[in-house]
């Protein structure tokens, strides 16, 4: 089975993330994940489950498939949840906006402290602005441990594995991350917000 397809074209981000990492990392490493995902939870109990519901479940999954599932279901989900959140061009602004602006100060405050602990986390993973117990925080997640896990809400992520970034900057980190502040769908971030 194939995952859904971009929510637009592959090279629409172009230039902070090339068409080509963008054709690999969602048909190879997010579907790969899928496939992987939809493996494990086989002939289960949690296979005609959402795989958000799993996700925030998993400390009922039987042991023997649990780490797959915590692998591959959570970067399925991610993966699907990280091209809903970018999108050139889109304004700082909204609920989320005044609350990010209530927390941190400001924009670049914020930008700053998300920017640092993406580039500090150490190994693969992912870097989450999220709402935990009704506050808004700045989280790492290890591998594709989700933060749904934790009972906590994403509003927006980035990729710190290095397949997200690779191929157009090689080991440089910093700049995918300051690359990813062009591309920010704050307006998604903000329904997620809303939906909380
Ligand atoms: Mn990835």
């Amino acid at each position: 089975m194939e995952i859904a397809p971009l929510p637009y074209p592959y090279d629409a981000l172009e230039p902070y993330i090339d068409e080509k990492t963008m054709r690999i990392h969602h048909d190879k490493h997010h579907q790969a994940y899928f496939d992987k995902y939809m493996k494990a939870i086989e002939g289960t109990e949690w296979a005609d489950k959402d795989v958000k519901e799993v996700l925030e479940n998993v400390d009922a999954l039987p042991e023997d498939i649990k780490q797959a599932v915590i692998n591959n279901g959570g970067g399925y989900f991610h993966h699907t949840f990280f091209w809903t959140i970018l999108k050139k061009d889109v304004p700082f602004k909204g609920e989320v906006a005044e609350e990010i602006k209530k927390k941190w100060g400001s924009l670049e405050k914020f930008q700053e402290e998300f920017s640092d602990k993406a580039k500090t986390l150490f190994g693969s993973g992912w870097t989450w602005l999220v709402v935990n117990n009704g506050e808004l925080e700045i989280v790492n997640t290890k591998n594709q441990d989700s933060p749904i896990s934790l009972g906590m809400v994403p509003l927006l992520c980035i990729d710190v594995w290095e397949h997200a970034y690779y191929l157009k900057v090689q080991n440089r980190r910093p700049e995918w991350i300051e690359n990813f502040w062009n591309i920010v769908n704050w307006e998604q971030a903000n329904k997620y917000y809303l939906e909380r």
